[in-house]
Order: structure tokens, then sequence, then C-alpha cells
């Protein structure tokens, strides 16, 4: 029984991490996404807004469950009882980072691994943060973002336009 802990901002979510759950819920007994609450990065959606807006658009997919969690990583995979951290691999840019993340977790607990995954290559290029700035401006990202995230941006940002 392995379960995975896939940990994020989700602000917001794309089709990238849909992605990647898609591909982890066949791999592993269960996925559960953890919605890092984030503050310091000063979030366009709130805790609440990222949970609920994963949790729709990951609705039909059986095993996989969604939280957030404001303590740290490696705590909250242990009260999951959770196998190994769960991270996407996109472009080389994303490695230099992913391996410090994953070194100092298994500093922290040698007993969970980090297993990487990479989503298809129609979203490698994909990040929350492009997603935003394209949106902001007006531009279409509807290929991209899951259709509750979709309404939520046009929300945000007919509001602020
Ligand atoms: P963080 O703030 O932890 O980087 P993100 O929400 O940006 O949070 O990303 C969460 C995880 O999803 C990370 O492992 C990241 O590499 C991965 N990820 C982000 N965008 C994509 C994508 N387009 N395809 C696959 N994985 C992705």
């Amino acid at each position: 029984m392995a379960i995975a802990f896939y940990p994020g901002t989700f602000d917001p979510a794309t089709l990238g991490h849909i992605d990647l759950i898609r591909r982890a819920a066949k791999l592993f007994d269960e996925v559960i996404v953890g919605v890092a609450d984030n503050q310091d990065k000063s979030p366009l959606f709130t805790l609440v807004e990222r949970v609920e807006m994963l949790e729709v658009a990951v609705n039909g997919i059986d095993n996989v469950r969604v939280i957030g969690f404001n303590n740290l990583l490696i705590d909250c995979v242990r009260e999951q009882n959770a196998d190994t951290i769960l991270r996407g691999l996109r472009a080389v840019s994303d490695f230099e980072y992913e391996f410090q993340l994953a070194a100092m977790n298994r500093h922290l607990d040698p007993g969970i691994e980090t297993t990487f995954l990479t989503p298809s290559e129609s979203y490698a290029f994909l990040s929350s943060t492009l997603i935003k700035e394209v949106a902001s401006l007006g531009g279409d990202v509807s290929d991209f973002v899951p259709a509750q995230v979709m309404k939520a941006l046009k929300r945000v940002y007919s509001r602020n336009g």
C-alpha cells in the first residue's frame, strides 16, 4: 500500500498538475495532493479556493484526496502516513531546486523518498506563474487550466482590469 504526497502551491492548479496527478493515481494506491498555504508567496487565491478548485478537477479519480497544510512538509507527509513525496519535473530549470529540496527532505527524514514524474510534453512549459501573467493581460489560457480555474481567473482579472 504505497501512498504519494504531492505538495505544491497550486496557485492556481494547471492541467500540468492534473496530468501529473492522473499519472500518479495509476502508480500509487493513494495520492494525497497537499496544498501549501504559502502566505509568503502572496498567492492570488486563498488556500480554501485552491483546495476547492483542485477537488473539482480531480473529482472522479477515486484514489486522490486534496488537503491544505501549513506545517513543515515532511511533518505533514508523516501525519498522512505517506511513503513518498511526489514532484513534477518539467525542464532542466526545475532540476536544481528539486534536487536541493529532495536532499533536504531526505536529511529531515531518511525514510521518505522523493519520486519525480514528468507531465505530457504539451504541459512541460506550463507554470502557474505564466498562467497568471497571461490571464492578467487578457490572454486566453483555457487550453491549460481546468474549467473552474478558468472561471476564477476571469472573475479576478475582470474585477481588477
Ligand atoms: P511549488 O510552489 O511547490 O513549486 P507549484 O504549485 O508551482 O508549487 O508546483 C507543485 C509541483 O507541481 C512541483 O513539483 C512542480 O514541479 C509541479 N508542476 C508545476 N507545473 C507543472 C506542470 N506543468 N507539469 C507537471 N508538473 C508541474
